[in-house]
């Protein structure tokens, strides 16, 4: 049985595991099977992440966040998680492959999930000209006509990214303001190639197998008119990945999971949560960072709580082998229940 299991493999989960490794807590991480080391992967440049005065690649950055928890002994596997049971003291964690982990405690570390326009030709169209990664798929529009959907940050990432290909993208967005950080509209203004379509949104995308264009509403007079494209970006934010927790975790209002105050407490003992999927405001690759850090620390300090005969067995022994606590007894199902 593991002391401690991280879910999840961006900036929160692998600054998690930095810590519980430093702690000796011989963390295993729980990577996706696909998109192993969480949104920076899809990012070009990051050129606001400390320490890196002359800007850092996403996937490289991610790197570095990998080989240093490796480093003090985090040992990562590459899969998804398909179920948890983290009521018990002993938490059950379930992967895709068919084994299934125990833990004293758990780091919920799931990060978010590109949002989608909700339209039906967007998922049929998905992968056939339409996107959630620039980074990935920019490549295919060399010369094309593109659009990307959205106001923030990532959209003017996207569409700036997107004018080394294109030959022109437009932005279509909502309203007639941006939500985008200032130094990123103003990239985005500054280029020729990037046209606004503003209080626009996107009613349909049209095309049989391939994207050839967009219905666009007017969200002030109500009128729809087709814009003829190659490619369509959607760039409007993400939602925290919970599905795993539902009904165990508490939410907050937003979407997120619940913690207490500052701390990364969940409503279940021995569970922690870290990174974009408790955060509905800053959602930086910094903040994810320090939030895996608060993280750690929590769980280091709540492992110290338990009994020491609980924390004795070494990774991959099963609690079973261990001798149960004063006053308590371990079951066959490896259950920590007290003694009468
Ligand atoms: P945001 O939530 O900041 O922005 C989403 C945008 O999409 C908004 O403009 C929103 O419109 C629009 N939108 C949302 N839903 C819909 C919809 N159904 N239809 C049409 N438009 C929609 O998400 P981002 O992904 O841009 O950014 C998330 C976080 O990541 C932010 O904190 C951002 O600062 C950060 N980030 C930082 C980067 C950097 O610094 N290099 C790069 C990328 C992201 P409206 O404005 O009307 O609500």
């Amino acid at each position: 049985m593991r002391q401690i299991v991280i879910i999840g493999s961006g900036p929160a989960g692998y600054t998690a595991a930095i810590y519980a490794a430093r702690a000796n807590l011989k963390p295993l991480l729980i990577a996706s099977s696909v998109e192993a080391g969480g949104e920076l992967m899809n990012t070009t440049e990051v050129e606001n992440y400390p320490g890196f005065p002359d800007g850092i690649q996403g996937p490289e950055l991610m790197e570095h966040f990998q080989a240093q928890a490796e480093r003090f002994g985090t040992e990562v596997v590459y899969d998804d998680v398909t179920e948890v049971d983290l009521t018990g003291e002993v938490k059950k964690i379930t992967l895709g492959s068919g084994e299934t982990h125990e833990a004293l405690s758990v780091v919920a570390a799931t990060g978010s999930a590109y949002r989608k326009l909700g339209l039906e030709s967007e998922d049929r169209l998905s992968g056939h000209g339409v996107s959630w990664c620039a980074t990935c798929d920019g490549f295919f529009f060399r010369q094309k006509t593109i659009a990307v959907v959205g106001g923030g940050d990532s959209a003017m990432e996207e569409a700036t990214f997107l004018t080394r290909f294109a030959d022109k993208v437009y932005v279509i967005h909502r309203k007639d303001t941006l939500r985008a950080s200032k130094i990123m509209q103003d990239r985005a203004f500054a280029n020729e190639k990037i046209e606004f379509l503003w209080n626009s949104t996107v009613e349909e995308i049209l095309g049989g197998d391939k994207v050839n264009g967009v219905v666009l509403k007017d969200t002030v007079s109500g009128e729809t008119r087709e814009l003829a494209l190659d490619g369509l970006f959607i760039a409007i934010g993400n939602d925290p990945r919970v599905h795993l927790f539902h009904k165990q975790l508490d939410l907050t209002i937003e979407g997120t999971i619940a913690v207490d105050g500052r701390s990364s407490r969940t409503n279940l003992p021995g569970v922690f949560a870290a990174g974009d999927v408790i955060d509905p405001t800053y959602r930086q690759a910094i903040t994810a960072a320090a939030s895996g850090t608060v993280a750690a620390l929590d769980a280091e300090h709540y492992l110290a709580t338990l009994p020491e005969q609980l924390l004795a067995p070494a990774a991959g022994e099963s609690i079973a082998a261990a001798s149960p606590a004063a006053g308590s007894t371990v079951t066959s199902d490896g259950q920590l229940v007290a003694s009468a």
